[in-house]
C-alpha cells in the first residue's frame, strides 16, 4: 500500500513542495491522520462496487482512503492551485476523476450519470468546507440525486443542529428539512487537533441516509418549509405568534391559523421547538388551503 498523504510529515512536505498556502476563505482544514480517515470511510460502508463522491479533496488525503475502498471516487475541487498537486499525490490510483468546479454550482446529476455507469450505489463522502457545510448538503439533498447518503465532516454545532430532537436547543427548520429527508445521526467526534491547520470549532461526523420515501405525507413540500422555517423565525415566540408575523398576510388571517392549528391538534401557544414532523406535517396541511 501507498505512504498516506494525511500524515502531519507527507502534508508538510507537499505544502513545501508545491509552495501551497491554505486559504481560510475556502475553509482549507486538512486532514493529517489516517485513523480518523479511516473511520470516516469506514462509516460509509463501501465496497469496490461503489462509487463516492467527494467536495474539496485538498492534497487528496480522504480521497485515496476512498480509492481504496470503493470502485470509482469524483471529486469536486474548487482551488486550482490544487489540481497538479491531487495529480501527483493521486498518481497511484486509477479509480479516481477530479473536477475543477465549485460543487454549488456544478450539474451533479450529469457528472453522476456520465461518470457513475457501472456502480451499486453511490456515497458523498467528505470533509467539507465549513463556511458551506449546509447550503451543499441540502443542494445534494433537496436534488434529489440518486445517492444513497452521506458520511461527512462539519462543525460540530452545525451536526448537533442537524441530528436534534423536537424539545432541545439545537432542534429547528435544519432539523427538520435534512431529518425530511434522511435519516440523520453523528456518528463521530472529532478533536481539533487532526487538522492543519486547527480550525476554531469542534467537528463532528454525521451520517445521512436517504429514506425510500418521505416519513410524512405533505400537500405541498414547499410550504411544508415555509411552515417549519416561520415557526423558528423567533424562538421565544409561541407557534401563533410566529406563523401570523411570517406567513403572508399572517395577521389578517389570524382567526384561519387558529382554525388549522386546532384542526392539527396543536395548542396555539406551544412554541416551534416542541413538535415533531408529524406534528409540522398535520399543520403544513391544515394551514395549506387558506394559504394556497
Ligand atoms: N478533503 C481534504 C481533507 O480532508 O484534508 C480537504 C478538506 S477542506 C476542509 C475543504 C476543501 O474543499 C478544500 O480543498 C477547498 O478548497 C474545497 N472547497 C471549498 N469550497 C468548495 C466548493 N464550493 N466546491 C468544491 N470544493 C470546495
Amino acid at each position: 500500500m501507498n505512504k498516506d498523504i494525511a500524515t502531519p510529515i507527507r502534508t508538510k512536505e507537499i505544502m513545501k513542495k508545491y509552495g501551497f498556502s491554505f486559504k481560510k476563505s475556502l475553509g482549507q482544514n486538512f486532514l493529517i491522520d489516517p485513523n480518523i480517515l479511516q473511520n470516516i470511510v469506514g462509516h460509509a460502508d463501501l465496497t469496490k462496487e461503489h462509487g463516492a463522491i467527494e467536495i474539496g479533496p485538498g492534497i487528496g488525503a480522504l480521497t485515496e482512503h476512498l480509492a481504496r475502498a470503493s470502485k470509482k471516487v469524483v471529486a469536486f475541487e474548487i482551488d486550482h492551485r490544487l489540481l497538479q498537486i491531487l495529480d501527483d499525490t493521486l498518481s497511484p490510483y486509477d479509480n479516481i476523476k477530479i473536477l475543477h468546479q465549485d460543487v454549488l454550482k456544478a450539474d451533479v446529476e450529469r457528472v453522476m450519470a456520465e461518470e457513475f455507469t457501472d456502480v451499486k450505489d453511490v456515497m458523498v463522502v467528505a470533509n467539507l468546507p465549513y463556511y458551506v457545510t449546509t447550503p451543499i448538503i441540502l443542494k445534494l439533498l433537496m436534488e434529489d440525486l440518486p445517492i444513497k447518503g452521506l458520511v461527512v465532516m462539519l462543525q460540530k454545532e452545525v451536526a448537533d443542529r442537524i441530528a436534534a430532537k423536537p424539545g432541545t436547543k439545537s432542534y429547528g427548520s435544519l432539523s427538520i428539512a435534512i431529518q425530511y429527508y434522511t435519516e440523520a445521526a453523528t456518528v463521530m467526534i472529532v478533536p481539533k487537533t487532526v487538522f492543519m491547520p486547527q480550525p476554531n470549532v469542534d467537528s463532528a461526523v454525521i451520517k445521512l441516509v436517504k429514506r425510500d420515501k418521505p416519513p410524512v405525507e405533505l400537500i405541498s413540500e414547499d410550504f411544508f418549509f415555509t411552515v417549519t422555517r416561520s415557526s423558528f423565525a423567533q424562538r421565544r415566540k409561541t407557534i401563533l405568534n410566529n406563523l401570523t408575523s411570517q406567513l403572508p398576510d399572517g395577521k389578517e388571517k389570524k382567526e384561519d391559523i387558529l382554525r388549522a392549528l386546532e384542526q392539527a391538534g396543536i395548542e396555539p401557544s406551544r412554541r416551534g421547538e416542541s413538535l415533531s414532523i408529524p406534528e409540522f406535517a398535520a399543520l403544513a396541511n391544515a394551514l395549506y388551503p387558506y394559504f394556497s
